[in-house]
């Protein structure tokens, strides 16, 4: 049968722009639908507006650091609406830069809703279209639980669109955004509360890297309160929020902030027109090649759950073209030591295993750990610390994990993971010649174990 496409690409985000734009240059005829936004959640309300957001935050330390070196600075002032505004602007720059890559190569762009009418056609805008293999990339969305008031409660969707900054943030969740967020929030001067379910944010990631944002955070003035969870949402008068804990606490706010995960994006997507299954957690179920249960369909990036990362959503996309387009160039995503930061003030970077990780994995570890004043700081009254850990494998002497607390903890890290990568081993590391004086020469010079 001729059909319209040889791929239908549902998603113009990460994962379905690297997958139309490839595979459109290995010759198929490709079309990818998108109803909101072209270059999906990374580029309108994820990594990038978040990252710009990072920087603005992050000015109110230098500015307080720069009289150490000699500077005098009048009172600094901050205004909420030029940043978001100049935010838009740089982001209305990239949409049109993702509009240009995807015609230049050929791809066809259908802005509207998609959905799936069978397994091998897709309707947008009244029209259908019938294409040999259809493509998910329809992403994820913010999942707020429905506790009474949840409906005062906003997502990372509505704060990049603020009209003001809140003078009290309530910020949920112990995970990637929240941490971030709540980092924003407090460096741009709200008063700002990170409340988490659990013992210690940041599940999953290295027992030191947690302890030692805990510390940090606290010392900023940050308020932290953890085994903490919220009961109900009540709007008062005045427009402002009283937040009801469920050990009976109450808490007042202006803007309460959910960042308890998301949920993959499949609404009146269609999938009851066809065989896609879903796994226990309600993401797409594929298997190592992306393919769903319906044979002419595949998924990728967060609707599949696996690793909500931008880059691992474009590496899939890069295997899907592949596998579809150019088998010949074929390679699997490899899914070990994915490097990944928390832009957090300060930074975490981190790569490969977590010490919890390798002990319970039955590895024999020496941990190497290193917690310094940075150089830039000793100028100033700042008291952070930095922490820089190395996970050796006792036996190969292999680094399993490279895990780091500080200033460009993301940017470090980077390199880490091609030497992890590549198999380095400490005695590597310690032949390494440092790059003197940074705080990165650290990861080459820690020597004794710590005790175990
Ligand atoms: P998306 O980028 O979400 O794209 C999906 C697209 O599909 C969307 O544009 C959507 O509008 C469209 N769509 C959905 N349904 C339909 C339909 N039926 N018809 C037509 N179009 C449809 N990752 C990092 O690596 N680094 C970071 O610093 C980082 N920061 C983040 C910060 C925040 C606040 C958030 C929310 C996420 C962040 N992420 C970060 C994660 C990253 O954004 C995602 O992993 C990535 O965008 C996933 O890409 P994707 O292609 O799977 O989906
Ligand atoms: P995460 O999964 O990272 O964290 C969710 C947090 O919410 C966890 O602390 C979780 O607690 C908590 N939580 C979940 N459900 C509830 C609930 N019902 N009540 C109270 N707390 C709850 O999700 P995020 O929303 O922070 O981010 C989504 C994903 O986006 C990330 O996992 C990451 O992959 C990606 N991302 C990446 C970034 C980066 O690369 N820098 C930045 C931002 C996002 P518990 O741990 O107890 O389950």
């Amino acid at each position: 049968m001729a059909y319209d496409f040889d791929l239908y690409v549902i998603g113009a985000g990460s994962g379905g722009v690297r997958a139309a734009r490839f595979a459109a240059g290995f010759g198929a005829k490709v079309a990818v639908a998108e109803s909101r936004y072209l270059g999906g959640t990374c580029v309108n309300v994820g990594c990038v507006p978040k990252k710009l957001l990072v920087y603005g935050a992050h000015f109110a330390e230098d500015f307080e650091q720069a009289s150490g070196f000699g500077w005098t600075l009048d009172e600094a002032q901050f205004d909420w609406a030029t940043l978001i505004a100049n935010k838009d602007r740089e982001i209305n720059r990239l949409n049109g830069i993702y509009r240009t890559l995807l015609v230049n190569s050929g791809v066809t762009l259908h802005e509207g809703h998609a959905k799936i009418v069978d397994p091998h056609q897709v309707e947008i805008n009244g029209e259908r279209f019938t294409a040999k293999n259809i493509l998910i990339a329809t992403g994820g969305w913010p999942q707020i639980p429905e506790i009474p008031g949840h409906e005062h409660a906003i997502s990372s969707n509505q704060a990049f669109f603020l009209k003001e900054l809140p003078k009290r943030v309530l910020v949920v969740g112990g995970g990637y955004i929240a941490v971030e967020f709540a980092g924003i929030f407090h460096g741009l001067g709200a008063q700002t509360t990170l409340l988490y379910r659990g013992e210690l944010f940041l599940r999953g990631f290295d027992g030191s890297v947690r302890t030692h944002l805990q510390e940090e955070l606290t010392k900023r003035g940050m308020d932290l309160q953890f085994n903490s969870d919220i009961e109900r949402i009540d709007k008062q008068a005045d427009g402002s929020l009283k937040v009801t804990l469920k050990d009976g606490r109450q808490l007042e706010a202006d803007c309460v902030f959910y960042a308890t995960g998301r949920r993959p994006m499949l609404d009146n997507l269609g999938l009851e027109n066809t065989g896609v299954k879903l796994d226990k957690k309600g993401f797409v179920e594929v298997d190592e090649l992306y393919q769903t249960a319906e044979p002419s369909i595949l998924a990728l990036g967060d609707v599949i759950g696996r690793v909500q990362l931008t880059p691992v959503a474009l590496a899939e996309g890069m295997a899907v073209a592949r596998r579809l387009f150019k088998p010949e160039q074929y390679r699997p995503v490899d899914y070990k030591m994915i490097p990944t930061a928390v832009f957090s003030l300060p930074n975490i970077g981190t790569v490969g295993l977590t010490e919890e990780e390798a002990r319970d994995a039955g590895l024999e570890v020496q941990i190497f750990e290193s917690r310094f004043r940075p150089m830039k700081l000793t100028l100033t009254e700042c008291q952070e610390r930095t922490l820089m850990k190395l996970v050796v494998d006792a036996k190969t002497d292999k680094v399993l994990g490279c895990h780091m607390v500080g200033p460009e903890a993301g940017e470090i890290v980077q390199g880490l993971a091609i030497a992890l990568k590549a198999g380095a081993t400490k005695r590597h590391f310690d032949e390494t010649i440092g790059v003197h004086p940074t705080a990165a020469e650290e990861f080459v010079t820690m020597r004794t174990p710590v005790a175990s």
